[in-house]
């Protein structure tokens, strides 16, 4: 099997989950930047995390052959403080220059809020005058719908924004139409919790069609599974998908979307 992981907070993993992701058929992974657990006290504090994504992570990726890609911005859940916002918006053109850097990501919203709903703005406009792609997290509240629409409208209102560039991540049974009619990809989040499940996540595949979709781990900082894209995989198998298909959803469509950033390259073979 070979998969790609579009979505894992690898910085808050050990060095032993990308040894199982390499064994069960990683062909690279994707880090968009987040929270990191507790609130930075300063811009100084995301200057470092965006040099930890961008330098130290590929490097400790490359160690088990996997490339590593990021994307940048300051999130949601830390989007409260307009100002320390500026300051983070500010600092990241210099790092997009950097190989590993897939765009802008992953902004979005949190509980909605209106200064959430400002540094989401700002971060649309830096996106559209630097030409980057966009990765958008949605709220994992009750208020997912509302959220999901509010980011939606927020993003198809820039004319120079194209929605194919983007892909609106976390969606479920609820949201996944909104996204797609919008002509938006969209991602499914497969914890072992909450948001989405491997069996409802292939409900929704065989509800929709596998077309501008894509699933991921988070490997975040909290409870997740970072092999949940194989062992989607392996349940996909156990429903009767063919290999041809289960191949398109877990590698042809991210490498199809993230392929539309030049620097996005796997090696050959
Ligand atoms: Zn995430």
């Amino acid at each position: 099997m070979r998969y790609i992981e579009p979505h894992g907070h690898m910085v808050s993993r050990v060095t032993d989950d990308y040894i199982d992701m390499v064994t069960a058929g990683c062909a690279c992974v994707c880090e968009p930047a987040f929270w990191a657990g507790y609130d930075r006290s300063s811009v100084n504090g995301f200057y470092d995390y965006f040099c930890q994504l961008t330098d130290y992570e590929p490097k400790r990726a490359a160690r088990f052959g996997l490339p590593h890609f990021c994307w940048l911005c300051i999130n949601p859940k830390e989007s409260e403080d307009v100002k320390l916002a500026e300051e983070v918006v500010a600092l990241i053109p210099k790092f997009l220059e950097r190989p590993n850097v897939l765009g802008i990501g992953e902004i979005g919203l949190n509980k909605n809020s209106r200064n959430e709903m400002k540094v989401l703005e700002m971060h649309v406009d830096l996106a559209a005058r630097q030409n980057q792609m966009i990765l958008v997290h949605t709220p994992h509240l009750e208020d997912k719908l509302k959220g999901t629409r509010l980011i939606v409208d927020a993003i198809k209102s820039d004319q120079r924004i194209q929605p194919d560039r983007v892909i609106i991540d976390h969606v479920e049974e609820h949201t996944i139409q909104l996204v797609l009619d919008a002509g938006f990809w969209a991602g499914m989040t497969l914890y072992p919790e909450s948001k989405c499940s491997p069996a409802r996540a292939i409900d929704m595949l065989e509800n929709y069609g596998s077309e501008r979709l894509w699933l991921n781990s988070a490997c975040d900082w909290g409870v997740s599974i970072p092999l949940n894209v194989p062992y989607t995989a392996l349940e996909m198998k156990r429903r009767a998908w063919s290999a041809e298909d289960i191949d398109k959803v877990v590698y042809q469509n991210p490498l199809k979307f993230l392929s539309q950033c030049k620097k996005f390259k796997l090696p050959k073979g």
